[in-house]
């Protein structure tokens, strides 16, 4: 593994995951870093989603209300 540590963007991903990352409700709204939970906050339905081991977890199973 080859990991550029220095590359790293909001909450530790890598930003151009930013690009790709959506929420996987049906509104498939756009998500946001909340730097002071260190979740994944979808703007749209508003569901949060953990960071864990510095891999989004895109489960509404594992999502919880904001
Ligand atoms: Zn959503």
């Amino acid at each position: 593994m080859n990991r550029n540590v220095d590359v790293a963007g909001p909450l530790g991903l890598d930003p151009a995951l930013w690009d790709v990352l959506a929420c996987p409700g049906p509104d498939h709204g756009a998500v946001r870093p909340d730097e002071e939970t260190g979740e994944i906050v979808c703007s749209d339905c508003g569901l949060r989603f953990p960071i864990r081991d510095g891999i989004p977890v895109m489960l509404l199973d594992e999502a919880r209300p904001s």
